[in-house]
Protein backbone atom coordinates (compact mmCIF):
# COMPACT_ATOMS: atom_id res chain seq x y z
CA UNK A 1 0.00 0.00 0.00
CA UNK A 2 2.73 2.65 1.12
CA UNK A 3 4.71 1.68 -2.29
CA UNK A 4 1.22 2.61 -4.61
CA UNK A 5 1.11 5.61 -2.25
CA UNK A 6 4.45 6.78 -3.16
CA UNK A 7 3.87 5.75 -7.10
CA UNK A 8 0.73 7.79 -6.81
CA UNK A 9 2.68 11.22 -5.45
CA UNK A 10 5.45 10.73 -7.85
CA UNK A 11 2.97 11.01 -10.35
CA UNK A 12 1.22 14.01 -8.98
CA UNK A 13 4.53 15.25 -8.33
CA UNK A 14 5.49 14.97 -11.80
CA UNK A 15 2.61 17.13 -13.29
CA UNK A 16 2.46 19.49 -10.30
CA UNK A 17 -0.56 18.61 -9.38
CA UNK A 18 0.16 19.03 -5.28
CA UNK A 19 -0.93 22.39 -5.21
CA UNK A 20 -4.85 21.36 -6.37
CA UNK A 21 -4.37 18.48 -3.86
CA UNK A 22 -5.48 20.06 -0.85
CA UNK A 23 -7.43 17.79 1.61
CA UNK A 24 -11.37 19.48 1.01
CA UNK A 25 -10.41 19.12 -3.56
CA UNK A 26 -9.11 15.20 -2.74
CA UNK A 27 -12.32 14.78 -0.05
CA UNK A 28 -14.42 16.38 -3.29
CA UNK A 29 -12.93 14.13 -5.96
CA UNK A 30 -13.31 11.20 -4.02
CA UNK A 31 -17.12 11.54 -3.60
CA UNK A 32 -16.96 12.73 -7.25
CA UNK A 33 -15.44 9.25 -8.42
CA UNK A 34 -17.55 7.35 -6.01
CA UNK A 35 -20.40 8.97 -7.52
CA UNK A 36 -19.25 7.71 -10.76
CA UNK A 37 -19.15 4.10 -9.35
CA UNK A 38 -22.74 4.70 -8.94
CA UNK A 39 -23.42 6.04 -11.80
CA UNK A 40 -22.89 2.67 -13.27
CA UNK A 41 -24.91 1.07 -10.86
CA UNK A 42 -27.78 3.35 -11.28
CA UNK A 43 -30.78 1.75 -13.47
CA UNK A 44 -29.99 -1.48 -13.43
CA UNK A 45 -31.79 -4.15 -10.90
CA UNK A 46 -30.27 -5.72 -8.12
CA UNK A 47 -30.06 -9.38 -10.59
CA UNK A 48 -28.08 -7.35 -12.87
CA UNK A 49 -25.96 -5.77 -10.58
CA UNK A 50 -25.04 -9.21 -9.81
CA UNK A 51 -24.03 -9.89 -12.90
CA UNK A 52 -22.38 -7.11 -15.40
CA UNK A 53 -21.14 -7.89 -18.48
CA UNK A 54 -17.49 -7.78 -19.48
CA UNK A 55 -17.13 -3.88 -20.55
CA UNK A 56 -19.41 -2.87 -17.39
CA UNK A 57 -17.01 -4.43 -15.40
CA UNK A 58 -14.10 -3.23 -16.43
CA UNK A 59 -15.92 0.21 -15.86
CA UNK A 60 -15.83 -0.48 -12.72
CA UNK A 61 -13.08 -1.35 -12.03
CA UNK A 62 -11.63 2.02 -13.18
CA UNK A 63 -14.02 3.69 -10.96
CA UNK A 64 -12.63 1.17 -7.95
CA UNK A 65 -9.44 2.56 -9.22
CA UNK A 66 -10.16 6.18 -9.03
CA UNK A 67 -11.26 6.42 -5.53
CA UNK A 68 -8.39 4.21 -4.30
CA UNK A 69 -6.03 6.88 -6.04
CA UNK A 70 -7.94 9.41 -4.06
CA UNK A 71 -8.35 7.96 -0.56
CA UNK A 72 -4.54 6.78 -0.83
CA UNK A 73 -3.79 10.50 -1.66
CA UNK A 74 -5.95 12.13 0.52
CA UNK A 75 -4.78 9.57 3.33
CA UNK A 76 -1.48 10.50 2.92
CA UNK A 77 -1.91 14.32 3.30
CA UNK A 78 -3.54 13.69 6.73
CA UNK A 79 -0.57 10.90 7.49
CA UNK A 80 -3.11 8.40 7.96
CA UNK A 81 -2.08 4.62 7.33
CA UNK A 82 -5.15 3.51 5.85
CA UNK A 83 -4.55 -0.10 6.79
CA UNK A 84 -4.29 1.06 10.32
CA UNK A 85 -7.16 3.30 10.31
CA UNK A 86 -9.36 0.20 8.88
CA UNK A 87 -8.40 -2.77 10.95
CA UNK A 88 -9.15 0.36 14.37
CA UNK A 89 -12.01 0.75 12.42
CA UNK A 90 -13.43 -3.05 12.17
CA UNK A 91 -12.31 -3.21 16.14
CA UNK A 92 -14.65 -0.30 16.82
CA UNK A 93 -17.74 -1.82 14.41
CA UNK A 94 -17.19 -5.53 16.47
CA UNK A 95 -17.55 -3.60 19.46
CA UNK A 96 -20.59 -1.56 18.24
CA UNK A 97 -22.11 -4.88 16.20
CA UNK A 98 -21.60 -7.99 18.77
CA UNK A 99 -21.86 -11.46 16.58
CA UNK A 100 -25.00 -12.92 17.56
CA UNK A 101 -24.90 -15.19 19.48
CA UNK A 102 -26.14 -17.43 16.48
CA UNK A 103 -23.81 -16.42 13.74
CA UNK A 104 -23.49 -19.11 11.34
CA UNK A 105 -19.59 -18.43 10.95
CA UNK A 106 -17.38 -18.32 14.07
CA UNK A 107 -14.66 -15.04 14.01
CA UNK A 108 -11.67 -17.23 13.58
CA UNK A 109 -13.32 -17.98 9.78
CA UNK A 110 -14.19 -14.47 9.68
CA UNK A 111 -10.79 -13.55 10.35
CA UNK A 112 -8.73 -16.27 8.31
CA UNK A 113 -10.01 -15.22 5.41
CA UNK A 114 -12.18 -17.81 4.67
CA UNK A 115 -15.25 -16.06 4.17
MG1 LIG B 1 -13.67 8.10 -12.56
Amino acid sequence: MKKLQQEIAYFNKKRNWQSYHTPKNLAIALSVEAAELLEIYQWLTPEQSEDVPPQTLAHIEEEVADILIYLLTLAARHNIDPLTAARNKMKKNALKYPEPENAPTSSADRFSGKI
